[in-house]
């Protein structure tokens, strides 16, 4: 008995020794000054081979949590991972930290593959990624099983559950492993998963006395706004411009409108590429490496996209159409701001959405239509309800979220624009559905709403209803829009196959005038209403050079370019701001900064500590400055409402009529910054007058180009009629100009 205890306690401190080394660890090998708390919590885990089940959302730090353990626990770790491209960019950028990783994969070639199993055999290997049909492979378990292997973690884990919105057979077939590796934990890691999904999870892979791991659903670094359709394509260039030369994600439902808005931005002088299931895999391949390497900016994708992406400074992600449904919508949006880093998520919507995914799903042999549908319908309810999108996202997920102002969404920061008096208009609707008896859908209300004489409005009678033609002076999609927010806030249902729009009891009540209503009007025609400065993101660039950040990052690129790796293997977004920012004056000053571990600053610190060097004594500024405040918000504590102090000091000088590159100069901004600074104080302002900041001789080409195709948004066609002279920023600026002259004569 005696000698239990002790046994017991000696493995108690032996952990505890192993999780003091693993904090050293992740300082040395990583950079990082401590794990996050959940983190903290599952290292425990896996050092003491617990088996476990870790659910985080994206960006909450899943890697290290079994990255980590593999350096402190003897003998070697297997991490299944569903894809390849995402394994060789984990393991080079561990092997760029210094850490002993390798894959197996099939586009090995034998001489590799040969090479790895030496290494594992001499037991060089610290960390093994592979995709689950490669393990399983009786060849390669009958080898593993004959070595040291301490535990196995199983990324993606949520592959492994039917309940789950991404099963993969060969995930199931992962549940051999408890028997060929006895001694091994498992651990398995998702972003997303019900309770349901990680019962099934543990039941699966047969663990033992497993602990469950639940982070926090929340994203605080994401802004949310969810705004009707508009003027699509200006609505999405208001998003890129409020960013510009930053990466970033457009989601669109059908390939073809992939196409056609790749398309439409590529004509814009954006750089984007598509990437969907009807491209060959070389294309798709293509645009990803693109993306990653930061050759293009902006792809256009449908959900085919992002599985493989493990890209931590994606800054927006636009919806350029409603997404299938929750899940779906915290994953895509979550690919942004992986780094902690403020970043905006968009969310364009509209009733037709609705229709589409009906379609879709009606045609759709792997689903079940009603529960996808109902799926379909919780997402249309976000979007339309008035709650903060952060609460409304965390209680899908059954958390709870704790502040009443979450400092980061459209509805919080008062970006949604209210009607006067929603009693009044929604019962003017309601009783409209009440007068057609409940028995039509959502269309039909709007046109006996709107007074339209067509033919079944005409057939029913409803021509004579009291409320016919009551709303006539909205157009067809706000109305639309307004009976969608009324579902969303309980007031109607849809009901049946034909969707036919209900009252709910909630909705007689507020007919008697019990209860209280909020609408939002519906956006301007142009779509500009749906632009906002939410996303103003002086926050997480205080105290940054962006000069030198642009600089840092084109040395970035062209290291990644060399290497053949993607940018964030040479480093993050957070740490180039932090060098620009702290503007280090040693090495040993740069190894202080987050995220530069011991190996990188070794490989990569001269290189960018002498592009820091040159830009500062170029322009003489200060080094050795504080460190920004690295910790990513909490949710708890609601930020303050984003300043755009920098923006409106932007526009008074412009109010000067000073010049592009003066103005970057003063408000210390890239001059791609201060043009999207330029272009939002012109279209706010309504200037009409380009001269200030653009030759004459310009601008009069220009405007002949413009003309010859009137209707034609497209900007290619003008800058290569100019032969590529005028820039797309100053063809963009004296377009818009032009464009309010136009609506200023109308
Ligand atoms: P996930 O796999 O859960 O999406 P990652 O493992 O890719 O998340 O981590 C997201 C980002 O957070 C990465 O840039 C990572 O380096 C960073 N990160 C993770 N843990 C820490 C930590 N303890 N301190 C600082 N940064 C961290
Ligand atoms: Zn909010």
């Amino acid at each position: 008995m005696a000698h239990g205890v002790t046994a017991s306690r000696t493995a108690l401190e032996t952990e505890k020794h192993k999780l003091n080394r693993a904090r050293q660890t992740l300082r040395e090998v990583w950079g990082y000054e401590d794990f996050r708390p959940l983190q903290d919590e599952a290292v425990a885990d896996v050092i003491a081979a617990r088996d476990s089940v870790v659910v985080l959302p994206t960006g909450g730090g899943k890697s290290l949590c079994y990255q980590v353990p593999a350096l402190v626990r003897d003998g070697m770790a297997i991490v299944v991972s569903p894809l390849i491209s995402l394994m060789k960019d984990q393991v080079d950028a561990l092997v760029s930290n210094g850490v002993d990783a390798a894959l197996v994969n099939s586009t090995q070639s034998m001489e590799d593959k040969a090479d790895v199993a030496q290494r594992i055999r001499r037991g060089e290997v610290q960390l093994l990624y592979m995709a689950p049909e490669r393990l399983l492979a009786p060849k390669t378990l009958d080898f593993l099983s004959r070595q040291n292997v301490s535990f196995i973690a199983i990324d993606e884990a949520h592959c492994v559950s039917q309940w789950g919105h991404d099963f993969r057979p060969e995930y199931r077939q992962l549940g051999v492993l408890r028997d060929h590796f006895p001694n091994a934990s498992l651990h398995a890691f998702t972003a997303t998963a019900s309770e349901r999904v990680r019962e099934d999870i543990a039941h699966q892979l047969g663990l033992r006395n497993h602990r469950t791991l639940v982070g926090n659903f929340d994203r605080p670094n994401l802004v949310y706004r969810m705004i009707c359709r508009g003027n699509l394509m200006d609505q999405i260039l208001g998003v890129i411009q409020e960013n510009p030369g930053e990466s970033g994600i457009v989601y669109a439902i059908t390939r073809r409108e992939v196409d056609e808005l790749s398309g439409s931005l590529q004509s814009q002088g954006i750089k984007a590429l598509p990437y969907h299931a009807g491209m060959s895999d070389t294309e798709r391949q293509k645009s990803q490496e693109a993306f990653i390497r930061e050759e293009v900016d902006v792809i256009v994708a449908t959900v085919a996209f992002g599985m493989g992406i493990d890209k931590a400074n994606v800054r927006y992600v636009i919806h350029a159409g409603m997404p299938q449904s929750i899940e779906h919508y915290q994953q895509e949006s979550g690919r942004a701001g992986r780094d902690g880093l403020r970043s905006q998520c968009v969310l364009i919507h509209s009733s037709r959405d609705l229709m589409t995914w009906k379609r879709i799903l009606e045609n759709s042999t792997d689903k079940n239509f009603k529960t996808a549908m109902a799926a379909v319908e919780a997402m249309a309810s976000v979007c339309t309800s008035v709650r903060c999108r952060h609460a409304s996202l965390v209680e899908y997920f059954g958390q709870e979220y704790d502040s009443d102002n979450c400092g980061a969404c459209d509805v919080c920061l008062g970006g949604l624009d209210l009607v006067d008096e929603p009693l009044i208009l929604a019962q003017k609707i309601l009783s409209c559905v009440y007068r057609v008896n409940e028995r039509f859908g959502a269309a039909h209300v709007v046109k006996v709403l709107k007074g339209s004489q067509d033919k079944r409005v005409v057939e029913f009678g409803h021509d004579n209803l009291s409320t016919f033609g009551l709303l006539s002076e909205f157009d067809t999609a706000t109305i639309r829009n307004w009976i969608d927010q009324l579902i969303a806030q309980g007031y109607a249902e849809r009901f049946g196959e034909y969707l036919t729009v209900k009252l709910t009891d909630q909705g007689r009540q507020l007919l008697k005038g019990i209860g209280e209503v909020q609408l939002t009007k519906p956006v301007s025609s142009q779509g500009r209403a749906g632009r906002s400065r939410l996303g103003d993101e002086a926050e997480s660039w205080q105290g940054v050079d962006r000069g030198l950040f642009d600089q840092l990052r084109d040395l970035r690129r062209r290291l990644a370019a060399e290497r053949s790796v993607p940018a964030y293997v040479i480093f993050g977004d957070n740490v180039l701001r932090q060098m620009a920012c702290v503007r280090p004056s040693s090495l040993k000053q740069m190894g202080t900064i987050a995220g530069i571990g011991q190996a990188k600053l070794q490989d990569l610190g001269p290189k960018f500590f002498k592009a820091i060097e040159e830009y500062c004594k170029e322009l003489n500024l200060a080094r050795d400055q504080a460190p920004q405040e690295t910790k990513p918000r909490s949710s708890a504590a609601p930020a303050s409402k984003p300043s755009s102090t920098t923006a409106n000091t932007a526009f008074t000088y412009f109010e000067k009529g000073m010049s592009v590159p003066d103005v970057a100069a003063k408000i210390g901004r890239a001059l791609s910054t201060t043009h999207g600074y330029l272009q939002n104080y012109i279209q706010e302002r309504s200037i009409t007058d380009p001269r200030p900041w653009i030759e004459t001789n310009d601008i009069t080409a220009v405007e002949q180009a413009l003309q010859q195709d009137p209707a034609s948004k497209a900007l290619r066609p003008v800058y290569e009629a100019l032969q590529e002279k005028v820039t797309y920023n100053d063809i963009r600026i004296i377009a818009a100009c032009l464009r309010n002259r136009q609506e200023a004569d109308v």
